[in-house]
């Protein structure tokens, strides 16, 4: 399970600009500025890594570019219909965490592309793994996943 990439904030600029000092002084700064600030970047990236994750936050989800109300009727439309079909096709009809076989659903590792879903950002998993993987993520509330368990396949 991949943590989601997060938005590189004002604070983590000021790091990246701290950084950056520290490799001037220490000496690891390269003469080409473009590669100091790739190095930075590289130091952020892992340091954001090893931070705990955020806690859950009360925003509400943004399904991209649906509302709420659409993106349930989504869930119940021949698009995701055939998208849902395409993802089990694509992955093979068991969860992707446990290898189950039945009780499987499609999940959503992002909402950005719904409408659009590449297959990398959908995942197979069966009703445990799923239930599993939205525990804790105040993203989704209990109402959506309810929603989402309706497009239930197998
Ligand atoms: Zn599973
Ligand atoms: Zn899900």
């Amino acid at each position: 399970m991949r943590r989601k990439r997060r938005r590189i904030t004002d604070a983590d600029r000021k790091r990246r600009d701290e950084i950056i000092r520290e490799l001037r002084r220490t000496g690891k700064a390269s003469n080409n500025p473009w590669q100091t600030m790739e190095l930075a970047n590289r130091i952020l990236t892992e340091e954001i890594a090893k931070r705990p994750p955020d806690p859950p936050k009360k925003k509400r989800q943004r399904h991209g570019r649906f509302k709420k109300k659409n993106y349930r009727k989504y869930l119940e439309s021949p698009e995701w219909k055939a998208k849902r079909q395409e993802a089990l096709n694509h992955y093979g009809r068991k969860c992707g965490v446990c290898g189950a076989k039945q009780r499987l659903q499609v999940h959503h590792k992002t909402y950005g592309s719904l409408g659009n879903e590449p297959m990398k950002h959908l995942a197979v998993l069966c009703e445990d793994c799923h239930a599993v993987e939205h525990e804790g993520k105040a993203a989704v509330t209990p109402d959506r996943l309810t929603q989402e368990y309706r497009a239930i396949v197998g």
